[in-house]
């Protein structure tokens, strides 16, 4: 019962969101009977060494026409591998990635795949936990016969496991696939931030802060706390912020630990993107406001008071 890891590089070293499957595949091997293995494609095979101890064998899946990143190579390479190898179980991180590959790669593997996962445990099958209907419930998925892919949202899991006493490394050199797009170029986005998705800490504005200058308050306090800034959707359609930091239904799902929340109303589109964020602290005028069924603090007062003075208090006690 073999469980595959899609590691994803990022700067240097891999991605939070790999790190956490990977502790998550060798917690469950050990009752599942099976190696854990960790598979890195073109560039993100780079840093492969950094992957010791982390799973039973590591396998980079090298080929010119891997490098840079697109979907229709990877596929025909990772399906490839992946048909031969059948494994159980393969997880993805939850990104732009895994959702242009999963339905791709199942399609090719007849394998199932499911999105948006937040919960791995093992009875004598594989057992995946997502939310439906917008998060009001939680359903579970026994895992069947045949490959099964899961993509899982960063942040879903509490704690680590004990590394695998030996790392074994292979190649696999993949055979060219047509590619129906070529990469001309790739400009990564310059940000001193973490990611949104991966966060520990997101503090997050709507349009109850009323003028995109004032969304410098959420920076403050995101600075305060080393996290990350996002938005609700009203802001982005105002123009005063990037869809690229737009939390919710139609933008990012995030999972902090902590997550602060001003002058957002929590329409269920908002809520459907951070309803399994650990701590919510909500700030609003409104003591009506929906938000504040999801908060497990609610300050009920204006944004433009509130975030200043509980930046001040943030870096007051980190000082
Ligand atoms: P509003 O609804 O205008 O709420 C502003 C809030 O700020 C109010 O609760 C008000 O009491 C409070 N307020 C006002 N002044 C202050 C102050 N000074 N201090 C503190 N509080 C104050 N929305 C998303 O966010 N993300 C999505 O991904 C998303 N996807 C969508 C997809 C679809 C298909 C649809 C139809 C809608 C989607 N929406 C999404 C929109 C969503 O339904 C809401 O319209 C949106 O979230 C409202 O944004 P808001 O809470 O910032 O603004």
């Amino acid at each position: 019962m073999s469980i595959w890891v899609l590691c994803e590089a990022r700067a240097g070293g891999y991605r939070p969101a790999t790190l956490e499957l990977l502790s998550q595949a060798r917690r469950l091997a050990a009752a599942a009977g099976g190696p854990v293995v960790a598979v890195a494609v073109g560039d993100d095979a780079g840093a492969a060494q950094a992957l010791e101890g982390a799973a039973h064998r590591v396998v980079t899946v090298q080929g010119g026409h891997l490098s840079p990143y697109a979907a229709d190579p990877w596929v025909g390479a990772l399906g490839d591998v992946l048909a031969a190898e059948a494994p159980r179980l393969v997880l993805f991180g939850e990104g732009t990635r895994s959702r242009e590959l999963l339905p791709r790669l199942a399609a090719r593997l007849g394998a199932a795949a499911f999105t948006n996962a937040l919960g791995l445990e093992w009875d004598g099958g594989f057992l995946l936990t997502r939310p439906v209907y917008g998060g009001k419930a939680y359903q579970t998925i026994r895992c069947g016969e045949g490959t099964c892919l899961a993509a899982f949202r960063p942040n879903s899991f509490d704690g680590g496991a004990a590394p695998v006493p030996e790392t074994a490394f292979g190649e696999v050199q993949a055979a060219a696939v047509p590619n129906r797009v070529e990469v001309l170029e790739q400009l990564p986005r310059e940000s001193r931030r973490v990611p949104l998705t991966e966060a520990s800490q997101v503090v997050t504005g709507g349009r109850g802060l009323r003028a995109p200058e004032n969304l410098a308050l959420l920076e403050d306090l995101a600075d305060a706390l080393g996290g990350a800034v996002g938005v609700s959707r009203a802001v982005v359609d105002a123009g005063w912020a990037d869809h690229a930091i737009q939390v919710g239904k139609s933008g990012k799902t995030v999972s902090p630990a902590l997550y602060v929340v001003a002058g957002v109303s929590g329409a269920v589109h908002h809520t459907m993107g951070m309803d399994t964020a650990k701590v919510v602290v909500a700030i609003n005028t409104d003591p009506k406001a929906p938000i504040f069924a999801y908060a497990d603090y609610g300050v009920v007062g204006d944004a433009l008071q509130v975030l200043p003075a509980l930046t001040a208090a943030v870096r007051k006690t980190a000082g």
